[in-house]
C-alpha cells in the first residue's frame, strides 16, 4: 500500500492506494470517530458497499447504504435530494460522515450532499472506477448537472480520506477500465515524464489490470493532481493543467450529444492540441507521435469519432474556461510539461479539428 497526503489550504487529508484495504479503511473511520455513518452507492456497485458496511461495523459503527441508479443521470438535483433525505433519516448530525462507495458520479453527488447537509459534514471517499481513483475523489469538486449544463450546481468540498481500493476494480466493466487510461495519459503528457516512462515500459501489463503496477500509476497521478490543488485550490489559475485535452474534447462531447465517451473524447481532445502545438512550433512532431503511440497501446486507438466539425468548433467557443470570447488552451510542450493560457487562431483549430474527425 502507498499514501499520501493531500495538503489544500482548507486542510490536509491522506489518500491510501493498495489491495484489499479492509483494514486500513475500518482504522480510517475509527480515527475520525464519527457519530453515525451513511453509505451513499450506485446499483452497480452495491455489493463493495455492503462489504464496506460489513468492515466497518467492526468498529463498533452502524451504517445505512442508499444506491442511487447507476449512472450519470444521477447527478440530478432530484437524486441530491434523495440523498439529503436518507441522511436525514439516519439522522447524521456534524460530528457524523458521509461515505462515498462508487465512481465519479457517486463521489460528486455524494460529496454535494455532504457538503450541505448540515452546513458540511465529513466525507470519505471510496471510488471503485480507475477514473475516480486517478482524478474525481480527490481534489474536493462536487456537482450534479444542471438542466442543460453539466455540473453546473456544485461546491469545492474536500474528503477526509481516501481509499483507494484497487481490488474494486476487479468487477469493473472493460470500457470504464480503458477510458481512464485518458486521465492517465494527460498527467503524463502534461506534468509527469517519469509517469510517461513507466506507462510506456509497461502498457501490455496495464492492459492486463496489473494491480501492483497499477498501484504506482495511481499513486503518480494523485500527486501530480495534489501538487496542482495544493497551489489553486478553487480552479482560478493553475489548475487549469487539468484540462488539458478536455477543451476540444468536451466540445465532442456537446457536439455529439454525449454519444461519445469522456475517456474517448479526452484522447480526440489531446491529438487536437497537440497538433496545434506543433503547428505553432510549441512542441516537437515526436511529442504527437509518442502521444498518439501512448493512447493507442493503452486501448484508445485513434478511430475518428463520428461528430460534424462546425458544431464541434462551435462548441469549442463556448468552452466553459473561454473569457471575453477568448479560448484559453492547454498546451504540451515536451513530454511531462504542458502550459496553460494559450490563444489559437481560429483557422488553425478548424484544420485540425477537420482533419482529426476525417
Ligand atoms: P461512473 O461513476 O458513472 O461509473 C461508471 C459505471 O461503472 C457505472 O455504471 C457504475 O455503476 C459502474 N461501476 C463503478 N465502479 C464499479 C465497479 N467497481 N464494478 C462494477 N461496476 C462499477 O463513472 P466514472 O467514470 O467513475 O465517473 C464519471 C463522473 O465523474 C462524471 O460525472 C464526471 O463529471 C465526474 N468527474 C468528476 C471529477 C471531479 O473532480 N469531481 C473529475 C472527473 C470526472
Amino acid at each position: 500500500m502507498v499514501r499520501l497526503i493531500l495538503d489544500t489550504p482548507s486542510g490536509g487529508y491522506p489518500v491510501l492506494i493498495g489491495t484489499d484495504l479492509g483494514r486500513e479503511l475500518r482504522t480510517a473511520i475509527s480515527r475520525l470517530d464519527p457519530t453515525g455513518a451513511a453509505i451513499v452507492t450506485d446499483a452497480n456497485v452495491r455489493p463493495w458497499a455492503v462489504k464496506v458496511a460489513k468492515t466497518i461495523k467492526r468498529a463498533g459503527l452502524k451504517t445505512a447504504i442508499l444506491a442511487v441508479p447507476a449512472g450519470e443521470r444521477s447527478k440530478s438535483l432530484a437524486r441530491l435530494e434523495d440523498v439529503l433525505g436518507f441522511l436525514e433519516r439516519q439522522q447524521i448530525d456534524r460530528g457524523g460522515v458521509v461515505i462515498a462507495v462508487g465512481g465519479g458520479t457517486v463521489g460528486d453527488l455524494a460529496g454535494l450532499a455532504a457538503s450541505i447537509w448540515q452546513r458540511g459534514v465529513r466525507l470519505v471517499a471510496v471510488p471503485t472506477t480507475l477514473l475516480a481513483m486517478v482524478d474525481s475523489s480527490v481534489g474536493g469538486k462536487t456537482g450534479v448537472n444542471g438542466r442543460r449544463s453539466k455540473n453546473a450546481i456544485g461546491t469545492f468540498w474536500q474528503p477526509s480520506v481516501v481509499v483507494s481500493d484497487l481490488a474494486m476494480l476487479e468487477t469493473l466493466p472493460a470500457p470504464s477500465y480503458r477510458e481512464a487510461f485518458a486521465e492517465v495519459v494527460k498527467y503524463a503528457v502534461a506534468m509527469d515524464r517519469g509517469l510517461f516512462d513507466l506507462l510506456e515500459r509497461n502498457a501490455p501489463r496495464l492492459v492486463d489490470r496489473d494491480l501492483s503496477l497499477l498501484e504506482r500509476v495511481v499513486f503518480r497521478c494523485v500527486a501530480a493532481k495534489a501538487l496542482i490543488v495544493a497551489k489553486d485550490e478553487r480552479d482560478r489559475g493553475p489548475r487549469a493543467i487539468l484540462n488539458y485535452g478536455h477543451t476540444a474534447g468536451h466540445a465532442l462531447e456537446a457536439a455529439t450529444g454525449f454519444r461519445v465517451s469522456h475517456g474517448r473524447a479526452v484522447a480526440f481532445g489531446m491529438r487536437v492540441a497537440a497538433r496545434m502545438a506543433a503547428s505553432l512550433d510549441l512542441c516537437s512532431k515526436r511529442l504527437v507521435e509518442s502521444q498518439d503511440e501512448m493512447l493507442e497501446s493503452l486501448g484508445l486507438p485513434d478511430r475518428a469519432p463520428h461528430a460534424d466539425p462546425d458544431r464541434v468548433i462551435a462548441a469549442i467557443a463556448l468552452d466553459k474556461k473561454a473569457r471575453r470570447g477568448k479560448v484559453s488552451w492547454v498546451m504540451p510542450r515536451r513530454i511531462g510539461h504542458a502550459e496553460i493560457g494559450h490563444t489559437v487562431p481560429g483557422a488553425l483549430v478548424r484544420r485540425v479539428v477537420t482533419r482529426s474527425l476525417a
